[in-house]
Parts: structure tokens; sequence; C-alpha cells
């Protein structure tokens, strides 16, 4: 069961006026701005849209079943990525993560992505296309890496706690291979109570995952030394990988 027409006009009512001090050092304050249902091809949904006080971006949340005052709630952070998630790029493994986290959620009795537009880890599309540019003219890992504005993701947990809250979601089970992510999350107040692992169904578009031989500081180098970089926070585990490289993706999180 979703949320009722009563949940929906009691969450809108209750944002209209909301102000508050604020999550994290930031002091981020978010609003939910409409809400709808979206039924998908993942399972039945809801989209909540929200406006936010800092990067006047319009963060949402997907939420399958009754989340409102329910204690560990499974939750995806997603990051917004144009070329993978809509366009079906292959330079990266953001579809296959957002459409995996999806269905597993789609298939629980409760459960929420967040889906967070800070596209290339918050650096914007035309920065994230530069890298990929600069990867194709022989820049370094390093190089790239810089392009693509690996840095602290304080900010944007800090708008993904505030989503949870407006959504009266108690605590969480987030569904990630990074520890680290639950312990950002823990300090800007969400209670997490556990982690599900994030485990990709194997299909052929993956299958460079499978075959993946090295996880190094944020890339993964495929067996013809191809370098894929990783734009969502935590590394993909695909169905049928080999153990020893499930423990170099786990160790790279460290
Ligand atoms: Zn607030
Ligand atoms: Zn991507």
């Amino acid at each position: 069961m979703g949320l009722t027409h009563m949940q929906i006009k009691e969450l809108l009512d209750e944002n209209r006026a909301h102000e508050c001090e604020g999550v994290g050092p930031g002091k981020v304050c978010v609003r939910i701005a409409a809400i709808a249902e979206l039924p998908s091809r993942f399972g039945a949904f809801h989209i909540v849209a929200f406006y936010n006080n800092k990067d006047g971006k319009e963060h949402v949340a997907v939420v399958h079943g009754d989340v409102s005052g329910k204690e560990n709630v499974p939750v995806r952070v997603h990051s917004e990525c144009l070329t993978g998630d809509v366009l079906g790029s292959l330079r990266c493994d953001c579809r296959d993560q957002l459409e995996s986290a999806l269905r597993m959620i789609g298939r629980m009795d409760c459960g929420l992505l967040l889906y967070m537009r800070q596209e290339g880890r918050g650096i914007g599309l035309v920065n994230k296309i530069r890298a990929y540019g600069l990867q194709e003219h022989g820049y370094d890992t390093v190089e790239a890496n810089l392009a693509l504005g690996f840095r602290d993701d304080e900010r944007d947990y800090s708008v993904a706690a505030h989503m949870l809250e407006s959504l009266h979601v108690r605590s969480i089970r987030l569904i990630t291979n990074n520890p680290r992510k639950i312990e950002d999350l823990t300090r800007l107040g969400v209670k997490v109570t556990g982690r599900i692992a994030h485990v990709m169904p194997a299909n052929e578009f993956n299958r460079f995952y499978l075959e993946t031989k090295a996880v190094k500081s944020g890339h993964l180098i495929d067996f013809n030394g191809k370098m894929h970089l990783a734009e969502q926070s935590d590394a993909p585990i695909v169905e049928g990988m080999a153990e020893d490289v499930i423990k170099v993706v786990l160790q790279s999180q460290e």
C-alpha cells in the first residue's frame, strides 16, 4: 500500500510553510513541493519532488509502499547521470545501478530511492564530459579524477538526510557496498540500522564488471586496460563476480 491521498495532503500541507534550523554544517533545509503516483517498469511508486535552500536543484524521492513513521526502511541514494541513466552510456554503470536498486525496492514491502541531481558527482554535465574528453586524449587517471571533481559529498548527504526526515522515515537500512556512506549519514542524524549489499544482476551490459581485474582509486580497469570512472559513490558488485574481485571492490571503499 503506497501513500494515501490523506498522507499526501498532510505532507504537502506541513511542508508549505516548513522552516527549520537546517541539517549539517551547510544548514540545509528542504521542502516537499509536489507528490504524484509513478507507476514504472520496476513497480508501483510515488515520486516526491523537493525544493531546497542550497543548490536550487530539484531532487526527488521515488517511494514504494508506506514509509511514513517506519523503521528500517530500505534506502538507496543515487546520483544523477544523464549519460548513463537516460542515454545508456557504457562509460559508467549508473543505469545498471539505478535499475537494479529500483527493481529491488519495487519488490520489497516498502523502500525508497533518493535521486540526487548532482551530475558527475556535483560538478555538472559539462565538466563530466570534459573529463571524458581528457581521458580520450591520454590524460591519466589523476587528472581525469580531478576533472571529475572527486570531493567531499557531505553537503549532498545533508539534503538526503533532510529528505528522509521530511518523509517521516524513522530509520533506514542503506542499500550500499560502502560503509563510509553510513557513517556520513549517521553524522547528519540519520538512524541507520543496517546495510543491504547492493548486488546487481548480471546482464550483457555489466559483463565488463564480471571481467574486471582491478579497482584503483575510484577507477575500474578492464582487461583491455581501459579505464571506467566510478560516478556513483559506491562501486558495484555483480552477481557471479569472482570472490577476489568482490574483495577488491569492498576494500576500495574503505
Ligand atoms: Zn527544514
Ligand atoms: Zn554514470
